[in-house]
């Protein structure tokens, strides 16, 4: 009733909650899409009054967030490190700043402060594969490039052992080197030692044009004739689709084939564990 009544203050006449296409169609529009609370349509309508028990019963539980590990235990076997990008941006209601609940939680935090938190063995196949010396692919824009960050650390401690580690790349992206470029002096380390080649996409430089990680992967295309497993980790968003036919299209120049066979190829490559992707929603 109360987004009945709420509904009708944000476009008169079609209420949030009847079964009718139009109001499904406005509630998805209003209030998913922008991803409107209940306390900003309290906010917005102020006349509409709701006992704070039924407020609070209309709260859902909070969920976990999951973060995946970014280093290696073979680094340390007693330490793991997780890279949060902080959510703060204008609200897509429109109204304020939405500030992400556990990444700003974990911002805010001080040094020595416990967390509680679990670790979950997704029983995933993104990890690096058994044969030490098969090249590696890995994009990674944004805080995708964190479960790199632990392959290379595990690269770099495989090498030091002497054993043989095959040739790997990282593509990483950001806005510009001085805002968002992480693990910057950790990065262009492991690449003076030989670790990896690293190749970096900035997309907000004032004097060059936008680039991306899909943007550097032509020149780098020998390495995929080569049997080399390809990584992509980051946005499910725009980067992984983008990532995904940046492939396709390399694959169409590489052999003259259209984009259906190349369609075909990349759903082979994913099939045999030689393309794999791990994403999660911006
Ligand atoms: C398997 C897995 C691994 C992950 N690994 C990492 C990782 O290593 N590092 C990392 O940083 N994150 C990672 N994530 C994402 C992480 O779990 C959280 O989703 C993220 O930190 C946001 O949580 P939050 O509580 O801060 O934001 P929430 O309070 O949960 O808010 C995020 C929600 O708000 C929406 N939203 C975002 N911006 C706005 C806006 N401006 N206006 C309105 N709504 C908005 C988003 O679409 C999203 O639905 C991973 C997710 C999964 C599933």
């Amino acid at each position: 009733v109360l987004l009945c009544d709420l509904g009708r203050g944000v476009m008169p006449g079609i209420a949030l909650c009847s079964e009718d296409e139009a109001s499904v169609q406005h509630y998805r529009q209003e209030m998913l899409a922008k991803r409107r609370s209940l306390i900003d349509l309290l906010e917005e309508f102020p006349a509409c009054e709701l006992p704070l028990n039924v407020y609070l019963e209309q709260l859902p539980a909070l969920r976990p967030r999951y973060y995946s590990i970014s280093s290696s235990p073979l680094q340390d076997a007693h330490r793991c490190s997780i890279t949060v990008a902080v959510v703060d941006a204008p609200a897509r209601s429109g109204h304020g700043q939405y500030r992400g609940i556990c990444s700003t939680y974990l911002q805010n935090m001080q040094e020595g402060e416990y967390i509680h938190a679990f670790v979950h063995d997704t029983r995933s196949s993104f990890m690096l594969p058994e044969k030490l010396t098969t090249p590696l692919i890995m994009v990674g824009p944004g805080t995708g490039l964190v479960p790199f960050r632990g392959f290379l650390q595990e690269c770099a401690v495989q090498q030091v052992q002497s054993e043989q580690v095959g040739e790997t790349l990282l593509f990483f992206g950001c806005r510009r080197p001085e805002q968002d470029f992480l693990y910057e002096d950790e990065l262009r380390s492991l690449a003076q030692r030989g670790i990896t080649e690293l190749h970096v996409a900035f997309s907000r430089l004032s004097d060059q044009p936008k680039t991306y990680v899909q943007d550097l992967l032509w020149a780098n295309r020998a390495l995929l004739e080569q049997g080399a497993v390809v990584y992509v980790c980051g946005d499910a968003g725009a980067m992984a689709p983008a990532v995904r036919k940046a492939f396709a299209n390399l694959y169409c120049e590489m052999t003259g084939q259209n984009e259906q066979q190349a369609e075909q190829w990349l759903t082979q490559l994913t099939d045999a564990g030689y393309y794999l992707v791990d994403v999660w929603p911006s």
